[in-house]
């Protein structure tokens, strides 16, 4: 077993487009970014690539490159689960942080991992995905920023 650890971080600014796991949020402010700001599939890209020992998700789609402008976060997603199950690993289960004031994710959740089992190609029982406040404290707290933690275990091929 490998295990990965995955955290993201974007700001939210009203009007903007807010999408977690792959599935666009009703919300009143979304993420600011390049892309789109999907901070969930970005935390477990990472947590991926870190149990594989293959980086980062700046290193495997640099910033500077502009093949991977505007690429929307589950294609991103879908390139590293191909690269990693090429080295031979195989997906064994995701857990999902999901930091944010409003709104509430809880009515989301099903939607949130049908969409991760879908792109992941893992049995929903392996999948959970969880939402935190951060009790009206710091950044998070006024609304201000979303932040989603990644934790993601790898099977080792036994050949
Ligand atoms: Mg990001």
């Amino acid at each position: 077993m490998r295990v990965g650890i995955g955290w993201d971080i974007h700001r939210l600014e009203p009007g903007a487009r807010l999408v977690l796991a792959g599935v666009d949020i009703p919300s009143e402010s979304g993420a600011v970014s390049r892309t789109d700001g999907d901070v969930v599939l970005h935390a477990l890209i990472d947590a991926m690539l870190g149990a594989a020992c293959l980086g980062d998700i700046g290193g495997m789609f640099p910033e500077t490159d502009d093949r991977f402008l505007g690429v929307p976060s589950c294609d991103l997603l879908r390139q590293a689960t191909d690269r990693v199950l090429r080295e031979g690993y195989s997906l064994n289960n995701v857990d999902v942080n999901v930091i944010l004031e409003r709104p509430k994710l809880r009515p989301h959740f099903d939607r949130m991992r049908a969409r991760l089992s879908e792109l992941l190609g893992m049995d929903l029982n392996r999948i959970n995905v969880k939402a935190r406040t951060s009790e009206g404290m710091g950044p998070i707290g006024v609304g201000d920023a979303v932040v989603a933690q990644v934790v993601l275990l790898l099977s080792e091929a036994t050949s």
